[in-house]
């Protein structure tokens, strides 16, 4: 089956019927425990250490990102926490300044305590990158396009600095998925999603899932999968392996808009700057294009000013105003105050999260209708604009 493209190998894999009824969905086994014989115990004892629709799911995205070892939790976070105690104490992390804002808040309040100390850097700037490596430094931490801005960081480039100082590569891969970018083939040790987002792809499950394709690492992240417990229910693992399904062509649709409304945007007099890695004029474009297949679905923009943001939101009818992405509906969020409030003005504004940036995750809807809407989103900024001057050139004179 591998030699199929990934397209076809969503559907076709390992999992494409139940052996025991032919069926062409996986069953959901929802038992919590298993008979078992005396003298025989059996594959499966205990749900928590094991379940056939979770397997299912983690062998699945296991070969889909070219690995050997998956797992599935019960979100992201838990995914990327538990990856986290592969580490010990008195150990270092180099991680990516810009990354997702709980795994910022994992690593900077909880382990912290736990004595695994960090260094955030600029991953974009690879010499940043070597001059924050420490003796005691025993993971690089990788988001690539990374959140809001849509840095490009060089996968490759900061494996072999790893690898160089005997250190393992963590790649959060949530905005491309497999679909578009294999961390393992660019020599990533471990690969990280959350599943809420494009795998899943319909707003409607919370998962995580992580991938490796080294024995040892596998084994070891099985046993914290079991110690630690954050593992995905069944139900949920069906969810994710329903979406799965469909990810290609998703994906496939939802960058082409994305495309065709980054250009809109980029065009347009009252939007100041549009981030989006398919911009050949992007400062990591020709990494991407060499370690991506596509874009993704993700762009962010910047509006003059939280007033211009605040009257976009309101009038723009298509996406939801919400947090997350990755989703058939597109999600409009306005990072400064959802996913990045908790990180003080100052960090913000460096990392470009101005009060005028607006992120937007393209849906499914027809690019006309997305493209038309946020025309007349943009139109009622510039006539409030101008109704504006008029009335403070009126107070003044
Ligand atoms: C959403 C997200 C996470 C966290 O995943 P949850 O499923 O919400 O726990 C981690 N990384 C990135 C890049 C994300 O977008």
């Amino acid at each position: 089956m591998t030699d199929h493209t990934f397209q076809t190998r969503l559907l076709h894999n390992e999992h494409k019927f139940d052996p025991t009824t032919g069926g062409v969905s996986v069953p959901v086994q929802h038992a919590s425990t298993y008979h078992q014989s005396f003298d025989e115990p059996g594959k499966y004892d205990y749900s928590r250490s094991g379940n056939p629709t979770r397997e299912a799911l983690e062998t699945t995205i296991a070969e889909l990102e070219n690995g050997t070892h998956g797992f599935a939790f019960a979100s992201g976070m838990a995914a990327i926490s538990t990856s986290f105690m592969l580490l010990s104490q008195g150990d270092h992390v180099v991680i990516t300044e810009d990354v997702y804002g709980g795994t910022f808040r994992m690593i900077h309040d909880v382990l912290h305590r736990f004595g695994i100390e960090h260094t955030f850097v600029d991953m974009t700037d690879l010499n940043a990158v070597a001059t924050a490596i420490q003796p005691n430094t025993k993971l690089l931490y990788i988001e690539t396009p990374s959140n809001p801005v849509l840095n490009i960081t060089d996968i490759q480039a900061v494996v072999k600095l790893a690898k160089a100082n005997d250190c393992l590569t963590f790649v959060d891969n949530t905005f491309m998925t497999p679909a578009l970018q294999r961390p393992l083939d660019l020599g990533a040790d471990l690969v990280l999603h959350s599943a809420t987002k494009f795998i899943a792809g319909h707003s409607d499950v919370v998962a995580g899932l992580a991938v490796t394709n080294d024995q040892s690492l596998g084994e070891k992240l099985g046993f914290l999968q079991n110690s630690f417990g954050s593992i995905l229910g069944p139900h949920d693992c069906w969810l994710v392996l329903r979406g799965l399904k469909t990810l290609h062509c998703r994906l496939e649709q939802s960058q082409r808009t994305a495309e065709e409304v980054a250009t809109f945007l980029a065009r347009h007099p009252a939007v100041e700057q549009v981030y989006f890695p398919g911009f050949s004029t992007h400062p990591g474009h020709p990494t991407h294009r060499y370690q991506a297949e596509g874009p993704g679905a993700v762009l962010s923009f910047q509006l003059k000013d939280e007033e211009a943001v605040r009257t976009f939101t309101q009038r723009a009818e298509v996406p939801v105003f919400a947090v997350s992405l990755g989703a058939v509906e597109s999600i409009l969020s306005y990072p400064k105050a959802m996913s990045h409030a908790s990180m003080p003005q100052e960090e913000r504004e460096k990392r470009g999260i101005t009060d005028g940036l607006l992120r937007l995750s393209v849906g499914l809807e027809h690019p006309k209708d997305l493209i038309e809407d946020f025309k007349q989103a943009l139109h009622s900024i510039q006539t409030r604009h101008l109704f504006l001057d008029g009335r403070v050139k009126r107070e003044i004179t």
